[in-house]
């Protein structure tokens, strides 16, 4: 015997439960089949838990600096691992609250491992017992793994991937993070801040490689400052675990190898998806460089299956799941959405200082054709940073000199990662700068910086 349902969905991340929310306030019966922790990665082990630690070093960073706003705080200190337990307790808090939603929403849940067996078939294995689930759309939102290094896998005691860095067994005293991207400048900026003697190596020209190259430069700077050592250019040999540590063999510039120890390696090279062993190959489900190939409305090329988020390819993002999840639930139930595109999905790094952006770098903008003009505004010169006691950082706009089109902005600095979400809107009801101009904006607020970054481009900036 097997359940039927109109839509079933295999993976419960933030791309997956969104899916089945939606399905189920447009009147379809849904099931969601999870075989870990409903939330997928995002509310167990990636955004949440990771800005639940980041907080506790925000703060510790702060008591550290009592004495720059006047306060006294002496002998601080910390506990590992209170500090990991107060992660996992925000997760479980999230955890419970999709359940929570789940049966709110009547979506019935199915816990095990799901497999296609059919287009319109999913067979959930947990433990000796196999429940077949009969559903007219199928939407496969399996997510992604951490990549592991083709000659060092993370073992989970000197060698971590996101997963172990998450509930450290013991503080590392000298910590190595191979990889630049959101998730390595996360880890790298907690660590420093709990006081590990942090470096980090990135085989490209520069760390967080996909932002505009001035927030490139200026976290090299700050980061550099704040003493974790940088080390672009440069690639890895080897990692071999020893008694006391890990000795990693580092590839630099130059192409000479040195060697280095370190107590702990964070490896945050990427990911991937997981399209294993989920039936995609007999249904002849076509992918491209490992992930599920899709269409605008998340339709693969065989009818009825769908897939959204991580294993459908870039960003890898939970805002970007979610968003996809909606759109291919509507066209599902037969309304009308757009297609999904990339072009106005924003990416925050939630290290300290923090960055954030959306849309084109000036460089992909000029590549790309455009005559631009840009501006820039410092938080030295924002009454409100000053007072917070965060005057670094800037906020960065690229216009289209002949439309004024907002092409990108880019952020880095305290709050920007609240910030951004003003130019998304901006860029989504296509305003131009002469709107945002016009626009007031509230005193003393770290967002007047956004209005005086438009004003820079056409050389109107009052505070500066
Ligand atoms: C450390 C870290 C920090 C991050 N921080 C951020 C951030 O700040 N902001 C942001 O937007 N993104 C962040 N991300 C990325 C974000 O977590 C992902 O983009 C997001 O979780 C993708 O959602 P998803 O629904 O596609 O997949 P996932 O969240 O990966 O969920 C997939 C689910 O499918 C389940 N599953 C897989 N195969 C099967 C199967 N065969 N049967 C049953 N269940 C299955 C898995 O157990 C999992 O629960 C971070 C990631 C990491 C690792």
């Amino acid at each position: 015997m097997s359940d039927t349902y109109d839509l079933v969905i295999l993976g419960s991340g933030p791309g997956g439960y969104v899916a089945a929310i939606r399905a189920a306030q447009l009147g379809l019966k849904t099931a969601i089949v999870e075989r870990e922790r409903l939330g997928g990665i995002c509310l167990n082990w990636g955004c949440i838990p990771t800005k639940a630690l980041l907080r506790t070093s925000e703060i510790y960073h702060y008591m550290s600096h009592a004495k720059d706003y006047g306060l006294k705080a002496d002998n601080i200190g910390f506990d590992l691992e209170a500090v990991t337990q107060r992660s996992r307790k925000v997760a479980g808090q999230l955890n419970a609250g999709v359940k929570g939603l789940m049966k709110k929403n009547k979506v019935t849940v199915v816990e095990g491992l799901g497999a296609l067996t059919a287009k319109d078939t999913i067979v959930v294995t947990q433990g000796d017992q196999k429940t077949e689930l009969k559903a007219k759309h199928i939407i496969v939102a399996t997510g992604a793994r951490a990549r592991d290094l083709p000659f060092a896998k993370a073992d989970g005691k000197r060698i971590w991937t996101y997963r172990h860095a998450m509930v450290p067994p013991e503080m590392p005293t000298k910590l190595l993070v191979i990889g630049s991207g959101a998730i390595g400048v996360e880890f790298a900026s907690f660590y420093n801040d709990m006081g590990a003697d942090v470096t980090i190596v990135e085989m490209l020209p520069r760390i967080l490689p996909v932002e505009d190259e001035e927030v490139s430069a200026f976290m090299d700077k700050a980061l550099t400052k704040q003493g974790i050592k940088l080390l672009t250019n440069t690639g890895l040999d080897a990692l071999d675990v020893t008694d006391s540590g890990v000795t990693a063999k580092i590839k630099g510039k130059d192409g000479q190898v040195t060697s280095a120890e370190f107590s702990h390696v964070i490896v945050a090279i990427g990911i991937v998806p997981n399209t294993e062993n989920i039936g995609l190959e007999a249904l002849g489900i076509e992918t491209d460089r490992g992930h599920i190939k899709v269409d605008g409305h998340a339709r693969t090329n065989v009818e009825g299956v769908y897939a959204i988020g991580d294993v459908t390819g870039p960003p890898w993002l939970a805002h970007k799941a979610s968003h996809e999840g909606i759109v291919c639930v509507e066209a599902i139930a037969g309304l009308k959405p757009h297609a999904f595109e990339t072009w106005n999905i924003p990416g925050c790094t939630y290290s300290r200082p923090q960055v954030a952006s959306v849309g084109l770098t000036e460089a992909k903008a000029k590549d790309a054709g455009h005559e631009v003009k840009v501006g820039k505004f410092p938080f030295i010169g924002n009454g409100k940073a000053i007072a917070l006691g965060e005057a670094e950082g800037f906020v960065k706009t690229v216009f289209d000199a002949k439309t004024g089109e907002l092409l990108g902005a880019h952020m880095v600095g305290a709050e920007v990662t609240e910030l951004i979400q003003g130019y998304v809107i901006a860029r989504q009801l296509e305003t131009t700068e002469a709107e945002l101009m016009e626009t007031v904006f509230a005193h003393p607020t770290l967002s007047e910086m956004m209005h005086e970054s438009v004003l820079g481009a056409y050389g109107r900036a009052i505070h500066i």
